[in-house]
């Protein structure tokens, strides 16, 4: 069972990607964000121990957030002997998610807070509402119903960190952290966007971005919006447009787009968070915070009673998990993180059922291998990945990486345009894009509209954006199937697609249409 190994260095150094992904500069606060105290069940007084020998395991997930509790209940449902193996510690972020998904997967009564619209402010004081539910999950109750599946299935469980992964043929050996080894067929890695050390990603391509926000939790009087009414992007200016406010553009040293995020608990009790939505290096949270303190003296906001700090770093973009490597991962460790949006919580509880019958299936076929009559677990991992990251998967992966590396081009004015067409699109194509569910091609004419509705200054930087950012041509070798080494055939089909591009765009633009 030797055949490759991945170990953690004792001590670790992260380098490159996996430094970005840890945090970067701002990697203690990220830390003190993953270490938050909260009181909420220990795992280990729900779930049956995991004792290394004693159990025939099937699966091995690593990692006890959102997408690692959910995929191993959703394993163990299929008949599938699963345990669970990760540090015993509370769900510590605070999660929105629209409602409507939610309730496609059966979590409604695990959001503490809904608010039956959800308003976008650009540059002016008239709010865009988006005729959206949104809510605020419930870090206590999504983490105990996902308990309880887990206990009701028979997911077993181990409290340790994972240093390292041998994989052989007839299965995988789990070295954790407590100084154990447990053994078992497959092994999915769950454990959040910083496991470059457990998971192999593709080389190449464009570097992670981060989405950073720092948000606070607080008691103020006088809230200046509707309280319910989700306040979801505030991009105007934090500073407000005071006289004077010309003259500061020129002495910001970051000048990037930053926007409010506002989730009225009760009227006096809000949930503020500042926000940059992608940026490459990250946005630091000191400037984050910088600006989210200015904008409340600007709103005339005071803090009466702070509850809670939040950090959060959520990397976006980046490589693919390389979808040959003999164990699978799920979640923010399979890179599931949209690209544009960071939002990848009500994907991994939604898909969890799919990928759990992919392994099951891959599982059974590769009964009997030992007498060479099934597939190796290498095999079964395969195509357990062809499910996860399909062809279809990765293009429109390429494709939400090509709008993130728009957004990154973007400066306030640029931004704010960006989403005044966006929620001007038809309502499935928006939606859709959100929750990660347009098909390849719906993207296109997601793209399509997007060039349709824009005014000519945003056509003009979606067509610049495609012919001169590398990401433009990487996204069409995806669509067309030849991002290693082209074919002849396969080659012709780009340039096709490219052409075609061009020319509607070209038509597009010579039509005329809005003027920025
Ligand atoms: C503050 C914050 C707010 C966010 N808000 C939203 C939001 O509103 N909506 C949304 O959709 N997304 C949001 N995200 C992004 C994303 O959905 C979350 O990061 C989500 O928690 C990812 O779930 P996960 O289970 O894949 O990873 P994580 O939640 O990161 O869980 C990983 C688990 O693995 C464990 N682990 C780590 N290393 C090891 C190891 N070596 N061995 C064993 N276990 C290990 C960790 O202790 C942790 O329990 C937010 C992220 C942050 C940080």
């Amino acid at each position: 069972m030797q055949a490759s190994t991945i170990i953690a260095p004792e001590i670790e150094v992260p380098e490159g990607q996996e430094y970005v992904r840890r945090g970067g500069p701002d990697a203690d606060l990220v830390a003190k964000q993953a270490a938050k105290s909260l009181d909420q069940p220990k795992l280990a007084d729900t779930l049956a121990a995991l004792i290394p020998g004693e159990c025939n395991l099937d699966l091995i997930v690593v990692g006890c957030g959102p997408a690692g509790m959910v995929l191993a209940a959703e394993t163990a449902k299929k008949g599938l002997s699963v345990g669970l193996i990760g540090p015993d510690v509370p769900f510590v972020n605070n999660y929105g998610v629209w409602v409507d998904e939610f309730e496609a997967i059966g979590l409604r009564h695990c959001l503490d807070v809904i608010w039956q619209d959800t308003a976008l402010y650009l540059d002016s004081d008239s709010p865009i509402l988006v005729g959206r539910g949104y809510g605020r999950v419930s870090r206590e109750l999504l983490r105990a119903e996902l308990l309880e599946r887990c206990a009701k299935a028979g997911v077993l469980y181990m409290d340790s960190s994972v240093r390292g992964i041998d994989d052989g043929a007839t299965g995988s050996t789990v070295r954790c952290r407590n100084g154990q080894s447990v053994q078992s067929k497959l092994v999915t890695v769950a454990s959040g966007a910083a496991s470059g050390q457990l998971i192999e990603y593709e080389k190449g391509g464009p570097g992670v971005s981060v989405q950073t926000a720092y948000g606070i939790e607080v008691e103020i009087d006088n809230y200046p919006f509707d309280p319910t009414v989700m306040h979801f992007m505030d991009f105007r200016d934090y500073r407000g447009a005071g006289a004077g406010h010309a003259n500061l553009d020129d002495l910001e040293e970051d000048q990037r787009p930053t926007f409010l995020y506002a989730m009225p608990i009760t009227p006096t009790r809000i949930f503020f968070e500042e926000t940059s939505l992608a940026a490459r290096p990250a946005m630091s949270f000191d400037e984050l915070k910088r600006r989210l303190y200015i904008r409340l003296k600007t709103l005339n906001l005071e803090v009466k009673t702070m509850h809670e700090e939040e950090w959060s770093y959520i990397p976006v973009g980046g490589a693919l998990p390389v979808t040959t490597q003999p164990h699978l991962a799920f979640g923010a460790a399979a890179n599931m993180v949209h690209p544009a949006t960071g939002y990848s919580l009500a994907r991994s509880l939604t898909e969890a059922p799919l990928f759990a019958a992919q392994i099951a299936t891959a599982l059974e076929a590769s009964t009997g291998s030992a007498s060479g009559s099934g597939r190796s677990m290498k095999e079964a991992a395969c195509a357990a990945w062809d499910g996860l990251w399909s062809r279809e998967r990765k293009r429109q992966s390429a494709f939400n990486v090509f709008g993130l590396e728009l957004i990154l081009r973007q400066d306030l004015d640029g931004t704010r345009e960006f989403f005044d067409t966006f929620f001007r699109l038809p309502e499935p194509l928006w939606k859709g894009f959100l929750s990660s569910s347009l098909s390849s091609v719906d993207l296109l004419g997601f793209a399509f509209m997007m060039f349709v509705k824009g005014s000519n200054g945003l056509r003009y930087r979606l067509i610049e954006h495609l012919v001169t950012h590398p990401q433009g041509l990487r996204m069409l070798q995806v669509y067309a199937g030849v991002e290693t080494g082209p074919k002849p055939k396969q080659l012709a089909g780009t340039v096709a697609l490219a052409a075609f591009v061009a020319t509607v765009a070209y038509m597009m633009t010579s039509m005329g249409g809005n003027t920025s």
